[in-house]
């Protein structure tokens, strides 16, 4: 078992990269919660205000 770096709970199987949330592992509630949603921001900037590029 492993501890998610995000909520704190224990998780099994292998978790999921954290970053850029944080540098540890998370679950996977967290991940699609938390971390995807994070990543998409990071790429992409505001989803709802600036979704196209041109
Ligand atoms: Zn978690």
């Amino acid at each position: 078992m492993a501890k998610c770096s995000i909520c704190g709970k224990d998780y099994e199987g292998y978790g999921n990269n954290a970053k850029p949330v944080n540098n540890g592992q998370c679950c996977d509630e967290c991940n699609f919660r938390v971390v995807i949603p994070e990543r998409m921001k990071r790429t992409f900037g505001m989803p709802r205000e600036r979704r196209k590029k041109n």
